[in-house]
């Protein structure tokens, strides 16, 4: 497999860096002499929002590494998933344990493209000791921080009737989202 140098920036004086993609070897900034460990969060579960058949969809494209570097630094941030995060990762997993909401086949368009599930029945879930019903037919789905914004949530939880637009960011946005990566990474 090829080496592609993709560019980062110095935590530290904004630099920017070359780095060959390899995660947890160190990069010294040309710059500032500061250390920088590309990945070197404490996140080994990068995969945890990102739904399985499109995480195959980039390996069968043989992008997984870019996706995995746009979740690291671009949803991530160099940091780690949050305790809300977090739970709300149980909390959906508890909810489709139980039978209550189920995976639909797609998932939400921006990366890292959290699996959107539908509810079988009226439920509630927790996050941060806060209670959040949701209806027979509504769709759940984790929001990353863009979706955050974009929705203005102040909490990692999408709950709604959002099938229109789902579908159109998966016949358009996500398209654009994805070939956005493949044009950033040819720069
Ligand atoms: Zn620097």
């Amino acid at each position: 497999m090829p080496i592609s140098l993709t560019q980062i920036n110095c935590p530290n004086c904004g630099a920017p860096l070359a780095w060959d993609g390899t995660y947890g070897k160190p990069i010294t900034c040309p710059y500032c002499g500061s250390q920088v460990m590309p990945g070197s969060t404490e996140v080994d579960d990068v995969w945890l929002f990102t739904d399985p058949v499109a995480r195959a969809r980039f390996e069968f494209n043989g992008t997984l590494d870019e996706l995995e570097h746009d979740i690291r630094y671009e949803v991530l941030r160099g940091r780690t998933w949050s305790d809300l995060d977090r739970e709300c990762k149980r909390e959906l997993d508890r909810l489709e344990r139980e039978g209550l909401i189920r995976k639909l086949a797609s998932f939400w368009a921006l990366s890292p493209f959290p699996t959107v599930y539908r509810a079988r029945q009226d439920g509630e879930l927790t996050l941060g000791g806060r209670r959040f019903s949701f209806r027979k037919g509504q769709e759940l789905v984790w929001a990353c921080p863009m979706t955050r914004d974009r929705f203005e949530l102040d909490d990692p939880i999408l709950i709604g009737d959002f099938a229109s637009e789902r579908v159109q960011h998966l016949c358009g946005a996500m398209a654009d989202a994805m070939m956005g990566r493949m044009s950033r990474m040819e720069a």
